[in-house]
């Protein structure tokens, strides 16, 4: 039997930083397909760039920006976000809450009275309680209603009330009275909010360089690819692998999706029990090719009406000309929704349509190809077990010496520099988020 002190299952970006920081020691690293990137991967098409939809290098700590810094030098270029809400057929500035001018002047109405009576009347304490009550209690009633419900609803696939609210904080602004205000009555310019207000991204190739430049920096001959775990007895620390083998492990690093890696443990009833509790949203899109640019310099739309089926568009090539041939645009479109429920025929019609609407193109000639893709965990939810859940799980992970990291190895809403920091910290290091 093989052993091995740390035993990494995936070589997405996670499982790829526990590798690069091990540098020298003792681990191996087993992926289930043929490259290393996870979600973190590009392809081309006739000289167009698609990645897994977008995927924008946003970094706020010292040791992801030092690592960024060392693995692209000047190869990134920095981009000012550009990004909008459609709805009502007009576009307006993100965030939604503080830049309705422009919307009918009905929908402005209720959107800032009901800001105005949240502010000064709604019970704040109740926001923890879910996602809806969190909407309610910060933003109002016409905000929840014309944005923040039925947008959360398209992109979680269930209705805010039944997931929790502690991300809200961080991912969602929270504007001030001054701003609701002012954004509803004057004409609002690019405003430089929320965590992803400037982005970073490879001067060459799509995000797939990332993965590309960190494996580069690895010891490749202690990963091995198109090679999965079947089972996994946490007490005698022992991985069975699909090409055979049985591996011993001191330490076990997890990024593959929880859900699946407790369905792995052997002799643990409880895991199965709640791996079947455990719910993600799926993500379709489309890798959309225009022969003409974008009929709008918009990076990404978020789409909040329920007749548009898709959740957001976005178009690589506004973001980064290089990613589509001179002359040429190219988009991304997004909808989620739970396992194979994906209609695809009706998901490109209503693209189309979303397209045309939003004046991206201005006729179906004007599209080369969309080739449809599906990302199986996408996103996770945050049932009403979550809780406690994770705080069993990641406990009883910690005594089993097994580390959890990324998004879905963690299972939890995460970017790209989460997956970094989690890599390291599976590894013995350190690092706050
Ligand atoms: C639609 C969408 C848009 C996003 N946009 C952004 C963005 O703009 N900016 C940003 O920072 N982040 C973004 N993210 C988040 C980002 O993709 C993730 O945080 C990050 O890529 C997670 O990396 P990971 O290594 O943890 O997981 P993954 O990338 O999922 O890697 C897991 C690896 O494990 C492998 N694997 C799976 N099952 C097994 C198995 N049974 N055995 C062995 N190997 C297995 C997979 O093949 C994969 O290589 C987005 C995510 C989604 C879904």
């Amino acid at each position: 039997m093989k052993e091995i002190k740390y035993l990494i299952l995936g070589a997405g970006l996670s499982g790829l930083s526990a590798a690069y920081h091990l540098h020298g020691k003792d681990f191996l690293v087993v992926e289930k397909s043929d490259h290393v990137g996870g979600l973190c991967t590009s392809e081309r098409k006739n000289g167009f760039t698609f990645d897994q939809t977008g995927h924008w290098l946003h970094t706020k700590t010292t040791e992801v920006k030092a690592l960024v810094a060392k693995l692209f030098g000047d190869d990134l270029i920095e981009v000012v976000r550009r990004t909008h809400i459609f709805s009502h057929n007009v576009f307006t500035q993100y965030p939604f809450q503080s830049n309705t001018y422009g919307l009918p002047v009905d929908v402005v109405k209720e959107c800032v009275i009901g800001f105005v009576k949240a502010y000064y009347e709604n019970d704040k304490s109740k926001a923890s309680e879910n996602f809806y009550e969190w909407c309610m209690a910060y933003l109002g009633e016409g905000i929840s209603k014309h944005f923040m419900i039925p947008y959360n609803t398209k992109i979680y696939t269930v209705h805010p009330k039944f997931y929790a609210s502690h991300w809200c904080d961080f991912y969602i602004p929270k504007p001030t009275l001054e701003q609701v205000i002012a954004g509803a009555v004057t004409a609002p310019e690019q405003k430089n909010v929320g965590y992803n207000a400037t982005f970073r991204y490879p001067v060459e190739n799509g995000i797939g360089e990332f993965p590309k430049r960190l494996f580069d920096c690895c010891e490749k001959e202690k990963f091995i690819f198109n090679t999965y775990p079947v089972s996994i007895d946490a007490e005698a620390k022992t991985v069975r692998l699909s090409n055979g083998e049985t591996v011993k492990y001191e330490h076990l690093v997890n990024t593959i999706p929880l859900n699946k890696f407790l369905k792995l443990l052997e002799n643990q009833p409880w895991a199965h029990e709640m791996a079947e509790r455990m719910k993600i949203a799926s993500v379709s899109y489309f890798n959309a090719a225009f022969s003409k640019p974008c009929g709008h310099p918009g990076h990404w739309f978020y789409i909040p009406e329920e007749k548009f089926m898709p959740y957001r568009v976005g178009s690589f090539s506004n973001i980064y000309s290089r990613l589509a041939p001179e002359g040429k645009g190219s988009a991304y479109i997004e909808y989620t929704h739970q396992g194979d429920s994906c209609d695809v025929g009706l998901f490109r019609e209503k693209s189309v349509g979303l397209l045309l609407a939003m004046g991206l193109i201005s006729s179906e000639k004007d599209i080369e190809f969309m080739d449809y893709r599906k990302i199986e965990s996408g996103y996770v939810i945050y049932h009403k077990e979550y809780f406690d859940d994770m705080k069993f799980v990641r406990n009883w992970c910690r005594e089993a010496s097994v580390a959890l990291a990324g998004r879905y190895g963690k299972w939890e809403y995460a970017a790209m520099e989460n997956a970094i920091i989690d890599g390291m910290n599976a590894v013995g290091l350190d690092v706050k988020y």
